[in-house]
C-alpha cells in the first residue's frame, strides 16, 4: 500500500527523521511507535504531505505512484486521511457538520454548483446521508446534532475518525487516537480500528498507549531519534533490547 525509502526530514539541523524505510501492507494495521520525539508525526506529515521530505522516496498503491512531496489536499484525494494528534474541530459547529468538512476532497458541484442551486442541494443530501453513516460507523450517530466542543474527549476523537473517514481513504493515519481515552474508550477504539481494517482501509497509527499497539497491530515499527531502530511482529518488538534501551534508557 505504501513504500518509504530512505526518507528524511529534517529541519535545519534537525533530524526528525533520517533515512527510514518501511513498508505499509494493504489490508493490515501497522503501528509506529518511539519515545517522545522520536519522529512519529514527522513521518505522518511526510506521507501525508503536510511538508515534503528532505530526501528519499514515498510510493503509494498497487502501481507504486509516487507521491514524494505531492501537496497534502493532491494526497487526501488520491486516498490517504489522517487524523491529528491533538484534535481539530470546529468546537461551535454540529458533529454532523464537522464530518461533512472530511468530504470535501470528493465534492464534484463546487462552481457549478453555485450557479445551479439544485445541484449543489443535491450534493449537499448526498453528504448529509454519507456524512451520518460515518458517525453511524463509528458509533456516534446520536451526537450528530450536537456541538462538537460539548462532547467528551474520547468521543471528540472518534469524530475525528468520522471526518477522516469520509473522505473514503484507502489509507488511514492516526496519530495516538488513544490519546485522552480512558480504558473502556482504548477499549471500543481498539474495536472500531478492527472494524475499519475489515472495511478494507489500511490503518497506520502511531500510538503511546502500548495496550492499543499490542491489541490491534500486526507489524510495529520503532523510532528513536528519527532513526528506525527495529520492526517486526508486535510481541518480538516489545522483548528488543534496543526498543527497551529506547523507551527506559537501559539494555535488557
Ligand atoms: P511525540 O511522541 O512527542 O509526539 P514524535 O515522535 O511525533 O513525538 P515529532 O513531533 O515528529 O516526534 O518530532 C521529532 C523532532 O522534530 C523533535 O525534536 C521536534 O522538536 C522536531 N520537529 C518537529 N516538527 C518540527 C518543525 N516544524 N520545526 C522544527 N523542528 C521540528
Amino acid at each position: 500500500m505504501l513504500k518509504l525509502e530512505g526518507v528524511s526530514k529534517h529541519f535545519g539541523g534537525i533530524k526528525a527523521v533520517n533515512r527510514v524505510d518501511c513498508a505499509i501492507e494493504e489490508g493490515g494495521i501497522t503501528a509506529v511507535i518511539g519515545p517522545n520525539g522520536a519522529g512519529k508525526t514527522t513521518l505522518f506529515n511526510a506521507i501525508s504531505g503536510i511538508y515534503p521530505p528532505t530526501e528519499g522516496s514515498i510510493r503509494f498503491g498497487d502501481e507504486g505512484f509516487d507521491i514524494t512531496g505531492v501537496p497534502a489536499h493532491r494526497i487526501a484525494r488520491m486516498g490517504i486521511s489522517r487524523t491529528f494528534q491533538t484534535t481539530r474541530l470546529f468546537a461551535n459547529l454540529t458533529v454532523l457538520d464537522n464530518v461533512k468538512i472530511g468530504f470535501h476532497p470528493r465534492t464534484r458541484a463546487g462552481f457549478m454548483g453555485a450557479i445551479l442551486p439544485l445541484l449543489a442541494a443535491r450534493e449537499e443530501r448526498e453528504i448529509r446521508l454519507a456524512g451520518l453513516k460515518c458517525l453511524d460507523f463509528v458509533g456516534l450517530a446520536d451526537e450528530a446534532c450536537k456541538p462538537a466542543g460539548g462532547l467528551a474527549y474520547g468521543r471528540q476523537r472518534l469524530v475525528e475518525i468520522a471526518r477522516a473517514l469520509a473522505g473514503s481513504p484507502r489509507l488511514l493515519l492516526l496519530d495516538e487516537p488513544a490519546a485522552g481515552m480512558n480504558p473502556s474508550e482504548s477499549e471500543r477504539l481498539m474495536d472500531l480500528i478492527r472494524k475499519i481494517r475489515f472495511s478494507d482501509v489500511t490503518v497506520a497509527l502511531i500510538e503511546h498507549d502500548m495496550r492499543v499497539v499490542m491489541g490491534v497491530s500486526d507489524y510495529v515499527y520503532v523510532l528513536d531519534h528519527g532513526e528506525k531502530i527495529c520492526e517486526g511482529a508486535p510481541a518480538e518488538v516489545g522483548l528488543d533490547p534496543r526498543v527497551i534501551e529506547a523507551y527506559l534508557g537501559c539494555g535488557s
